[in-house]
């Protein structure tokens, strides 16, 4: 069988992009990295890549991490003017004893190998960060889309009582609109014709973060995780949960010692709950893909959604929650 997920909504194209080199015979490997380079080309995403959300400083800084079958892995972090941050992951698990690269290292790297140089920040970041730079308070506030289908933005305080950001945000069946918009990375899974997973993870990370602040994504084990012989399993959300938890790690080692996959995903969001920073504004979204290709997904939360697509599943979008999975409504 072949078949790949993608995080978010905005993870459909990319997923459809990773399901048709699948089915063209491309390695998982080489599916997810596609699947992962479109988002990131992708400049309507502003969580991801070009176009992805500044810094507090204004500056673009992109996390990636990239996993093979064979427990292969690279990562960068903290990345500059550079697009497609996965083939930098990739080539530094192909070209390096490393598995990590930050910084400048990481950039002079990129330039070494012969990427290309792009200025990350679109004119619409921008004007979002300037925006958010007004803001009293700022490091405790949050965007949100005002609308789905709509490019107007809302500022949210990420520190109202809990009940109350619930239920703005986080109602069930609310509509896509009232998501918050401060993060999604993308995360792609996939499983190839020879039986073999990858994974791969690429984002801009939180919006308006701290200068220099990294997220779960680039984290081996936190923001991706993959043993071929057992499971993948990539996260998203609010990357400082994944990271005091080992989402990814704990989930494989769970399915490892016989776990069902989505109860899995279950018991690792068990573990967040439990993280005593855990706050109601702050969403958590786990996939995974075992080795005999039984998938899940799952969320700390309503408000995560997942593409998903085989031999057998056209590409379908599904709302996820801690407990369920339905088809959504595009
Ligand atoms: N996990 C990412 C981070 O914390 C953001 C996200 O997935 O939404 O950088």
């Amino acid at each position: 069988m072949i078949l790949s997920l993608s995080t978010w909504k905005h993870g459909f194209h990319p997923n459809q992009v990773t399901i048709e080199a699948l089915n063209s015979g491309k390695s998982a490997l080489d599916a997810v990295e596609l699947g992962a380079r479109d988002c990131e080309s992708d400049i309507a995403c502003m969580s991801v890549g070009r176009g992805g959300l500044p810094d507090a400083t204004g500056e673009v800084t992109l996390d990636a991490s990239i996993m093979d079958h064979d427990g292969n892995c690279g990562s960068v972090a903290f990345v500059r003017n550079y697009e497609h941050v996965i083939a930098v992951a990739r080539r530094v698990m192909e070209k390096t004893p490393h598995v990590m690269l930050a910084g400048e290292g990481a950039e002079q790297f990129a330039e070494r190998e012969g990427f290309e140089k792009t200025d990350l920040l679109t004119e619409k970041a921008k004007s979002l960060w300037e925006q958010w730079m007004a803001q009293p308070d700022k490091l405790h506030v949050r965007l949100r889309r005002a609308e789905e289908g709509t490019q107007e933005y809302v500022f949210v305080h990420g520190d109202e009582p809990e009940e109350l950001v619930w239920r703005r945000e986080y109602t069930p069946g609310a509509t896509q609109g009232q998501q918050e918009n401060s993060h999604d990375t993308i995360g792609v899974l996939a499983m190839d014709s020879a039986g073999r997973l990858a994974g791969a993870c690429t984002t801009s990370g939180l919006a308006f973060k701290l200068h220099g602040r990294v997220g779960d994504s680039p984290i081996i084990g936190a923001g991706l995780y993959v043993d071929g012989r057992v499971a993948a399993a990539v996260a998203t959300g609010d990357g400082e949960l994944m990271m005091r938890a080992c989402s990814t790690f704990h989930i494989v080692e769970m399915v490892r010692q016989g776990i069902e996959p989505a109860e899995a995903c279950e018991r690792a969001l068990e573990r967040i709950r439990q993280d005593k920073r855990l706050t109601g504004d702050k969403q958590c979204g786990l996939m995974v893909i075992r080795a005999d290709g039984v998938w899940a997904g799952r969320s700390l939360r309503p408000g995560f959604q997942l593409a998903a697509a085989s031999d057998v599943l056209p590409n379908t979008l599904f709302d996820i929650t801690a407990n369920s999975m339905e088809k959504a409504r595009f």
